[in-house]
């Protein structure tokens, strides 16, 4: 790790090397998931395919998908990891299960090889965004058993930068480290970083005031939406970057580097694959579509094509930045269950999201208010909070006619006082579904 590059060798993989290197592990993956994990073993076999079927990186498509819903029914079934646990119980080191808001949690396994692996490339990709050794790290992620917290705090250890694993807790407190231990970079989820942002001007204090440089932000999407970027880059004084991980996948495998063009995935560790959300087909490069990610090295817990929910592009392009791993333009655009159809057109929470940040005039908070009124129908409001209420009117056109252009669709307006909608140190949920009272 010099310059640039943490590992140019890896970093710089020409992309016929890189899908070699992606043959070479899922073949052994495949092989070995087969032999150690009946979960995997029932499925491929009802599937009609065998370890032998998969001779490079593109017979993947003949794996069938794995959904959260199955990893849960396995759970509540068998106990612990529902049979896909495939290292030797020596080996396991951590045990993370998912923050779900609904049903089991869904149990993954770290094995001390995992940790290493995870390790070395959240340090990559912290290198990439331009962490270094002489700074410090204010890990504003949730701690415990929430994922990128811990693997952002390994990765900072690795790099050899001093720590403060604070965790999620009050803005105050954040603020406060901020000053005292000179920060120079932070991670948390966008939510929190625009709530601190806010809580700082509300005290006077601009980012000239901290010495934060750089911001690193995950757990949601958020720090891609321009609008928002804009808000954590002046209201924090920091260069504001997106990080990727999901729970079942793991924490940090994909994140922005400084050229801003979207997640780089760590394609020597994940197979990202963009499917059609209701025929599972492949779509063509940079066209939108549901994530799918296999661990090509991951021991505890492995997921093969699994089916994240999440919906994002693919661009194989070298970056500005010289690095050759795909990247996702936009970083998540949004989940598949948060699809909003309204009169026919579709969107997605992040495209109000900008809309309503690049609004002067509002606060930065807002939710969708989704109610079903039958046969597939749905009215969706936009709530907002107006802060300059003698304006409300002309702010309240200018936001109508945005969202019409953004969109597509004209959506209801409906405003609260400043301060109604909860501000979250975790991840925000801002679209509310409303049962029909028919
Ligand atoms: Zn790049």
């Amino acid at each position: 790790m010099s310059g640039e590059f943490y590992d140019a060798s890896v970093e710089k993989m020409g992309r016929d090397e890189l899908m070699a290197l992606q043959s070479r592990r899922l073949v052994s993956q495949v092989h070995r998931i087969y032999e150690n994990a009946p979960f995997y073993r029932e499925k491929w076999d009802a599937a009609g395919v065998h370890p032998d079927d998969i001779r490079s990186i593109e017979d993947i498509t003949k794996l069938p998908f794995v959904r959260k819903e199955e990893l849960r029914e396995a759970q509540e079934r068998y106990g612990q990891f529902g049979r896909l646990a495939t290292a030797p119980r020596e080996t396991w080191a951590e045990l993370h299960p998912s923050t779900g808001t609904t049903g089991r949690q869904v149990g993954t396994l770290w094995t001390k090889g995992d940790v290493e692996r995870i390790t070395d490339f959240t340090a990559r990709l912290l290198w990439m965004q331009g962490v270094r050794s002489h700074h410090v790290i204010q890990n504003g992620f949730s701690l415990g058993l929430w994922v990128a917290g811990i693997a952002v705090h390994y990765a900072a250890q690795r790099l050899g930068a001093f720590t403060i694993p604070i965790g999620a807790i009050s803005a105050e407190k954040q603020i406060e480290m901020f000053q005292e231990w000179r920060s120079d970079v932070f991670f948390a989820t966008p939510s929190f970083g625009v709530y601190i942002a806010k809580r700082m001007a509300d005290k006077g204090l601009s980012g000239k005031d901290i010495p934060l440089s750089l911001g690193s932000f995950g757990g949601e999407p958020g720090a891609e939406v321009e609008a928002t970027r804009r808000l954590l880059e002046e209201g924090l004084g920091i260069t504001a970057l997106d990080i990727y991980g999901l729970a079942e996948i793991g924490p940090t495998m994909a994140a922005e580097c400084g050229a801003k063009s979207g997640l780089h995935w760590t394609e020597d560790h994940h197979y990202v694959e963009i499917v059609d959300p209701t025929t599972g087909e492949p779509v063509p490069e940079g066209k939108q579509g549901v994530l799918v990610i296999t661990h090509l090295t991951r021991e505890g817990t492995p997921m093969i094509r699994y089916w994240t929910n999440d919906i994002a592009r693919l661009d194989t392009a070298t970056c500005a930045c010289g690095r050759t791993h795909a990247r996702s333009p936009g970083g998540i655009l949004g989940r598949v269950d948060d699809l909003i159809i309204v009169k026919g057109t579709n969107f997605y929470p992040a495209q109000v999201e900008e809309v309503v940040r690049g609004t002067p005039g509002l606060a930065d908070e807002f939710r969708l208010r989704i109610k079903d009124t039958g046969a597939g129908f749905v009215d969706c409001t936009l709530v907002v909070e107006v802060e300059a209420q003698g304006e409300a009117t002309d702010i309240l056109t200018r936001l109508r006619r945005a969202v019409k252009e953004r969109i597509g669709v004209t959506l209801p307006v409906e405003t609260v006082p400043v301060g109604t909608l909860e501000r979250t140190e975790f991840k925000a949920r801002r679209v509310i579904r409303e049962k029909s009272s028919a």
